[in-house]
């Protein structure tokens, strides 16, 4: 064997600290009877010396010397020995403590995880319940985080989880416990006096507006926003920590639901809120491919001529368990689950099918997620669908609602800028609640402005709402940009609006959005069809082969 080398023995491979342990026992073994020879030998070794030193004796035996020579070399082999091994304790002790570490902590954040949050947990909630206050459960989770991953890369996605790890853990109450439950998912958990419920609120607002704020990662800015959902035990009842975290992930999962960059507290309805939800889910994912999603068009009328001008598509679900969905049901879900480009783009195709049998005068509306917008191939995807339909880019309008713009202004101006480059017209939909300013508006191409419903279908009603439709018109000209009125429901109404100038109008007054068929049949006997219609069971297949 090279020196050096050591040999492992088959007990020392199975358990190397008791193979080490027993090597120890030994060392010590040696070294203290070394110690003992030591005293006993130099004892009579030395008087020795010192008689031959002063000329009285013979001198030292040779034997007691190399004995005590060998004596000192084991005491210093003993003690050496004994300085690696208080080393080698330490060590381990620092190893043992950094994998305890590691098991209990999220390597990038430094909260806790998830295995041990329940037990710190318990503890503050046996400790809470003692002096009589209860335990706020807080499940935060950044909004559309995916979405920095896959735009600027996991090294800004683990900086902005980072970031917002530090300035909630910042904001919190020293005994409150923060954890990272896994990707973009944090929990809180605190103390609080019965009657103090506001101090949690306040505790989630403060974590939401902090997360708010930009975070710098190289030359970028990064944003996100985070939903939050609050959970609490209740007075007397011990924590169930499992069941609590739970339900404030239901109720996060509800603030997303409802816009995000909020909280709400968990109640219990919205257990089977969150049922159908995962209902609605499974029930989308499976008929996008099976073509359950159906385009219904509503007529677009210029409201002096009273003619129609053209359609905007309004997807509609035919399931088969559910009946016929609206879109305010299924589009944010179909967002959610991160499916709703696929159904977008099933629909426009369908809708262009349809759309090129109608008179070549009339224009096709279509409505784009902001999900869809924040996709950079967005328009790219459009023109190859509007290529392979052979479909006029002009014959298109794309309406994006007022509050895409607050997301992200740079992305959707170079988006709609590329949509117009291609002929495509652009449309500012739902205006009037999303608050965008003047300035924004001036630097975005849009050409059409389309007015809220809400303000149209009260202009009777409300003062306010006659006041906002004549400022939008007023804004509209002085841009250059022509309105369309939304939500028209009866002859009041429109002859109001009729006052105020010239614009296109939608709404029931017109009709109800329709099916395609029943589309075709109205623009047949306006002879606005290219086509005759197709009897209705042959009509699918027939538009499909156009
Ligand atoms: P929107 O773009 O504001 O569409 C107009 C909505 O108002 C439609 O509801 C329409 O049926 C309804 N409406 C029209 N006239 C009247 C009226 O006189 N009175 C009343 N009370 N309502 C009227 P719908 O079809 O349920 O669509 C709701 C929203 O869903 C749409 O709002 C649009 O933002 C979205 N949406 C529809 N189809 C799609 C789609 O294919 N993709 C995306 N991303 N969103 C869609
Ligand atoms: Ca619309």
């Amino acid at each position: 064997m090279a020196q050096g080398e050591m040999t492992v023995t088959a007990r020392d491979a199975v358990s190397p600290r008791l193979g080490r342990s027993n090597r120890d026992i030994v060392t010590l073994g040696v070294a203290s009877a070394a110690i003992i020879l030591f005293v006993g030998n130099g004892g009579s070794v030395l008087p020795q010396i010192v008689r031959s030193m002063v000329g009285d004796g013979s001198g030292p035996d040779r034997l007691l010397i190399n004995a005590l020579l060998l004596n000192i070399a084991l005491v210093i082999f003993g003690w050496r020995r004994y300085r690696d091994l208080s080393a080698e304790i330490a060590e381990r002790r620092k190893a043992e403590a950094l994998a305890r570490d590691l098991t209990e902590h999220d390597a990038l954040t430094g909260c806790l995880n998830r295995r041990s949050i329940g037990a710190a947990a318990s503890a503050l909630a046996t400790t809470a319940k003692a002096r009589g206050d209860l335990v706020a459960f807080i499940m935060l989770d950044l909004d559309r985080f995916k979405q920095v991953n896959d735009v600027n890369g996991h090294a800004a996605g683990d900086c902005l989880l980072g970031e917002a790890a530090e300035r909630i853990r910042q904001a919190l109450p020293p005994e409150a416990l923060l954890a990272r439950l896994g990707g973009d998912e944090f929990a809180v958990i605190l103390p609080f006096a019965p009657a103090r419920t506001d101090e949690v609120e306040r505790l989630a607002e403060a974590l939401i507006a902090k997360v708010a704020q930009p975070v710098q990662f190289g030359d970028f800015e990064l944003e996100t926003t985070i939903s939050a959902g609050i959970s609490r035990t209740e007075p007397g009842q011990p924590a169930d920590i499992q069941a609590q975290l739970h339900m404030a992930d239901i109720a996060m999962y509800h603030a997303k639901r409802n816009g995000r960059n909020r909280y709400a507290w968990f109640e219990a309805n919205m257990e089977s809120e969150q049922r159908f939800q995962s209902e609605v889910a499974a029930g989308v994912r499976r008929g996008i491919p099976l073509g359950e999603f159906v385009p219904y068009y509503e007529k677009q009328i210029d409201l002096e001529s009273g003619s129609i001008t053209g359609f905007e598509m309004l997807a509609r679900w035919n399931s088969p368990k559910l009946g016929m969905v609206n879109p305010d049901i299924f589009i944010p879900v179909a967002e959610e689950i991160g499916v709703i480009g696929e159904l977008s783009e099933s629909l426009i195709r369908q809708a262009l099918r349809d759309a090129k049998n109608w008179d070549p005068k009339l224009t096709l509306s279509v409505n784009i997620s902001p999900v869809q917008l924040r996709d950079p191939w967005f328009a790219q995807k459009l023109l190859k669908i509007l290529v392979e339909a052979n479909f006029p880019p002009s014959r298109l309008d794309v309406e994006v609602t007022e509050s895409c713009l607050h997301e992200n202004v740079g992305l959707v101006r170079s988006l709609i800028t590329s949509l117009k480059n291609q002929g495509i017209t652009v449309s500012l939909d739902d205006f009037g609640s999303g608050y965008s300013s003047l300035s924004q508006l001036r630097t975005l191409p849009f050409d059409r402005i389309k007015i809220n419903r809400s303000f149209v279908m009260s202009l009777l009603d409300d003062k306010d709402s006659a006041t906002i439709i004549q400022s939008i018109i007023a804004l509209g000209e002085g841009l250059g940009l022509p309105i369309t009125a939304e939500g028209i429901e009866n002859e009041a109404v429109l002859a109001e609006l009729r006052r105020f100038g010239k614009f296109k109008g939608q709404g029931y007054l017109y009709g109800f959005p329709e099916p395609a068929d029943r589309t075709e049949a109205e623009l047949a006997q306006l002879d606005l069809l290219l086509e005759a219609p197709v009897a209705p069971a042959a009509s699918a297949q027939q538009r499909a082969a156009r």
